[in-house]
């Protein structure tokens, strides 16, 4: 199921209503290990423009889970720090040492087996149970 509704996200999304439902869906009935709740996370950090809000898509907004809402603000701090450091090694005239953001894989694997043989040879989840989070590093 989860290579469907990663499929289905990709690219840039403008009806936040739409997707708050499914995060509403995803966050009340999956596992919070669960790679399609981060998934989540980093395709609205990724895609979302919030500058073509409508009104319910700002009413959307605001009733957000909580859960998902801690997500992003963990995302946008990750991506900001990120580009920070870009930033400081482009003008420092250090684009050689600008690492290329790296691929996440959002399926979920029978085993680790196959997680180490997907084919993907992108970054794979670890669940940080305390922080409620999966990181990709
Ligand atoms: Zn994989």
């Amino acid at each position: 199921m989860n290579k469907v509704i990663v499929e289905e996200f990709e690219g840039p999304f403008t009806e936040l209503s739409g997707y708050s439902a499914l995060s509403h869906w995803a966050f009340e009935h999956l596992s919070s290990e669960s790679v399609i709740l981060q998934f989540l996370v980093h395709s609205f950090c990724d895609d979302w423009y919030e500058q073509y809000d409508k009104r319910k898509d700002v009413e959307a907004l605001l009733a957000l889970p909580p859960a998902f809402v801690a997500r992003v603000m963990r995302r946008y701090s990750e991506n900001g720090k990120m580009m920070k450091e870009r930033l400081r090694l482009y003008e420092r005239g250090e684009t050689g040492r600008i690492k290329k953001k790296k691929d996440c894989c959002y399926l979920e694997h029978e085993s680790e087996e196959e997680k180490k043989s997907c084919s993907s040879h992108s970054l794979h989840m670890q669940y940080d149970k305390e922080r409620d989070y999966g990181y990709f590093d």
